[in-house]
């Protein structure tokens, strides 16, 4: 297989988004990576799509442990093929991502060496995973919710996979028609008693057919990407054998779950979101640089009427400074997001868990990256007439950014966690003395207020929701200036 590339094209596309990629990587795989991706097409089938990645995958360019050993790998190749969405929608980045971040990452962060070790397999055989985390019920707020159940079974030494309602189906699981694995998140049973969610890996098809118990069907059309297939789906007592369930971190020993050590194992399944948080953050930067590239290139050749001289589109003052701004924007969100994928890739390469400084400047980043996007993309669409309208100008497919703000952890939620853990601080007295500290006694008073009136907690967090997304906006600009490093 090749992992050897001096032999292919010099052709140089060094990475922009990436300074931690650059300083590490060689280019001859960033070459390789653009070769292999580069046919790229559109309007393709999903069952075509599949199997591009199958081929893709097959060429070994990229590893399912590469997140691991060689984390830049992971994000360059996520930000190559993001460029391509301008042009072919967003389909294929979120196939991708699904396969090598959720299915095959969280086999590598909480399988044991000999789960780990099956991905070369799958690999060699060009089989897709899917990743069945997000339930009906849960939506956004999937992974707090999880009703999909595994009950271990002590009589066959086997798991029992569940949906016990229509609400835990897993909605909306990328590669549902097409995977031969499936990762599945679900609450361990273990004689009677809730372990929480657990990740487990099982075969999903045999000869191209699910495998018994489980039923599909279609979420339906898409705005974009729908060259991926989307399916939710049910589980009816389907028997895992005792090997499915990912051990690194639990385990069920002679009938009694086993905790190892001391991280917990959803903590380390929740490490893929990390990850994907900086993936999706540099696709969302990648996709508007190459939008506004494409953009530019078109306005600075179209000629504009004017009583004196020949200008060009690019030249009406609006947007010159749109495109000026822009480039500030985007520079200044590259750098920061770089330098979380650098601090990220450290912890990865020593199979840590990011420290609390760490994800917070990760949800940062994942937030101000795609909502800067959306602002960007909205504005530029407003300035340039009607290339805006134009099938292949790649404005079609800005829905690309709406999957990136739900993806691996939605705004919203990202930004109440932010602001929660903010009122905790003033809730201990601590750190109050600052513009920000002030700002959150403020809110933790207004909210006092209800409560003394006989409102829930619940209640005076939803009368107060804009003061908790402001709080959350000025958390995000400190972070943002103090960054990942102490
Ligand atoms: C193309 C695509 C591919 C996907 N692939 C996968 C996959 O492979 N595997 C997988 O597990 N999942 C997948 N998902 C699921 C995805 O990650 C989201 O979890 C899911 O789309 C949530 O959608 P929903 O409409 O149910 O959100 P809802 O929960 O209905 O939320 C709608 C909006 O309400 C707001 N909101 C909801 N709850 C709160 C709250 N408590 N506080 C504040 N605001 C709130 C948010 O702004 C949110 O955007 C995919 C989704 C899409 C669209």
């Amino acid at each position: 297989m090749i992992r050897s590339f001096s032999r292919l094209s010099t052709r140089v596309s060094l990475p922009t988004a990436s300074r931690a990629f650059s300083a590490e990587v060689e280019t001859s795989w960033t070459d390789a990576w653009n070769a292999a991706t580069e046919n790229m097409k559109s309007n393709i089938t999903f069952e075509e799509s599949a199997e591009i990645l199958r081929n893709l995958t097959k060429t070994d360019l990229l590893r399912a442990t590469d997140l691991r050993d060689s984390p830049s790998r992971f994000f360059e190749a996520h930000r190559i093929l993001a460029r391509h969405a301008v042009e072919h929608g967003p389909g294929f980045w979120i196939r991708f991502t699904v396969h090598y971040n959720l299915f095959a990452g969280t086999i590598v962060a909480a399988g044991d060496e000999e789960q780990v070790s099956r991905l070369a397999d799958y690999q060699a055989a060009g089989e897709l995973g899917c990743f069945g985390l997000t339930e009906k019920l849960a939506g956004v707020q999937s992974g707090l919710v999880v009703q999909t159940t595994a009950t271990y079974d002590e009589a066959s030494d086997e798991f029992i996979l569940d949906t016990p309602n229509e609400g835990a189906r897993k909605n909306w699981i990328s590669q549902g028609f097409v995977a031969d694995k499936a990762v599945v998140l679900a609450d361990l049973i273990v004689k009677g008693e809730s372990k929480g969610p657990h990740a487990f890996v099982m075969d999903f098809r045999s000869s191209g057919s699910l495998v018994p118990g489980v039923k599909i069907d279609d979420m339906g059309s898409k705005t974009v990407g729908n060259d991926l297939d989307n399916a939710w789906i049910d589980f009816e007592n389907v028997r895992l054998p005792k090997d499915s369930m990912l051990r690194r971190y639990a385990e069920i020993v002679d009938g009694e779950y086993i905790i190892k050590g001391d991280v917990r194992p959803f903590d380390m399944i929740g490490q893929r979101l990390y990850t994907g948080r900086i993936a999706v953050a540099q696709a969302a930067l990648e996709y508007r640089r190459a939008l506004f590239s494409k953009t530019k290139s078109y306005s600075d050749s179209k000629k504009m009427f004017a009583f004196s001289g020949e200008p060009v589109l690019s030249e009406i003052p609006q947007l010159e400074a749109l495109y000026e701004e822009n480039e500030e924007r985007l520079g200044r969100l590259d750098e920061y997001v770089g330098d979380c994928e650098a601090a990220l890739s450290e912890v990865l390469k020593e199979g840590g868990t990011p420290d609390t400084r760490l994800v917070d400047c990760i949800a940062t980043a994942k937030v101000k990256a795609v909502e800067d996007s959306i602002e960007m993309v909205h504005r530029l669409r407003q300035e340039v007439g009607s290339f805006a309208l134009m099938a292949d100008a790649g404005f079609k497919h800005t829905d690309f950014l709406q999957c990136c703000k739900f993806a691996e952890g939605d705004s919203r939620i990202l930004m109440s966690k932010i602001a929660r853990d903010r009122l905790r601080l003033v809730e201990k007295g601590q750190d109050m003395d600052s513009e920000e500290g002030k700002q959150a006694l403020g809110l933790a008073m207004a909210m006092k207020g209800h409560l003394v009136k006989g409102a829930s907690k619940q209640e005076a967090w939803d009368k107060e929701w804009k003061g908790v997304y402001e709080l959350a906006e000025t958390v995000m600009d400190r972070v943002m200036t103090d960054g990942p490093t102490v």
